[in-house]
């Protein structure tokens, strides 16, 4: 993962989707990644997907396994889910992101994403990265909740050592003392820290970082003047009844008027 290993090159992760190839890498447009937390139906998911690709994003989220705190709370649909990111998919042109929680999952998710997420909660788990890595799709590696950055780009290795150079680094908040106000804290300074270590690419997470979507848009704008490369954003139709993570969840107008906010900042070509 480090700089050295590519004298300085930044690494470009070229996905293709259906409207095209997307590179995320440090001389190519931001890249936009929206959508709910989980896939809840098929309406949703479909008109998500046609509302945040009209509004500029390039890439659907949508979780079908969902790695929740309480086993209790909603799981995600799991493999109906799946079908239903595809059918988003066919709909819309936009690449799919989706999370992996179980190496016994990983040939149905990897059948149906674009890019494959690890979640922070499984940044670790070096043999679900070992198998993830071998699949040959793009990776996007969430930071652990209390992970270092060395920690962090080790986790990479894993991945980038079984053959596979396509990972993209997404940082979600780091653990802290005030979970009042904000869900995590925003680690901004890792991006020019990660600039100054490694050749991958970085996305920025706001919505789980902040857990509030009233901050999402004020720290999507410092990752963008720090530089990241991309942007993950959850999106619901109505945050209000969101299966999970509502509270942090734009609207599909707020998505809207958000993109409006940001086309002036960041390296839309
Ligand atoms: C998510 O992307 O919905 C998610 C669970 O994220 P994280 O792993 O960063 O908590
Ligand atoms: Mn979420």
């Amino acid at each position: 993962a480090s700089l050295e290993f590519r004298y300085g090159e930044p690494t470009e992760v070229v996905v293709p989707t259906p409207n095209g190839s997307i590179t995320f890498g440090q001389n190519h447009p931001l890249v936009i990644v929206a959508g709910p937390c989980s896939v809840e139906n098929e309406e949703m998911i479909v008109e998500t997907a046609l509302r945040v690709r009209a509004a500029g994003a390039q890439f659907l989220r949508g979780g079908a396994y969902k790695p929740r705190t309480s086993p209790y709370a909603f799981q995600g649909h799991g493999e109906s889910a799946l079908s239903l990111l595809a059918k988003a998919r066919l709909a819309s042109g936009l690449g799919i992101i989706t999370e992996v929680m179980d190496t016994s999952d990983l040939d149905k998710v990897a059948s149906v994403a674009d890019i494959v997420q690890i979640g922070a909660r499984n940044m670790q788990n070096f043999s679900l990265l070992k198998k993830v890595g071998a699949t040959g799709k793009p990776v996007l590696l969430k930071r652990g909740l209390s992970a270092t950055i060395e920690e962090w780009l080790m986790a990479a290795e894993y991945i980038l050592d079984t053959g596979n150079p396509n990972v993209i680094l997404c940082e979600r908040g780091i653990r802290s003392f005030d979970r009042q106000y904000t869900r995590n804290t925003l680690d901004i300074s890792a991006i020019p820290v990660l600039r100054s270590l490694t050749h991958l690419p970085i996305m920025i997470d706001p919505s789980h970082a902040t857990g509030k979507s009233e901050y999402v848009s004020t720290m999507a704008m410092a990752a963008i003047a720090a530089g990241t490369d991309s942007l993950m954003i959850e999106v619901h139709p109505n945050p209000a009844k969101a299966l999970s993570d509502g509270p942090q969840s734009l609207t599909v107008e707020g998505f809207e008027q958000f993109m409006q906010e940001i086309a002036g900042l960041g390296r839309f070509f």
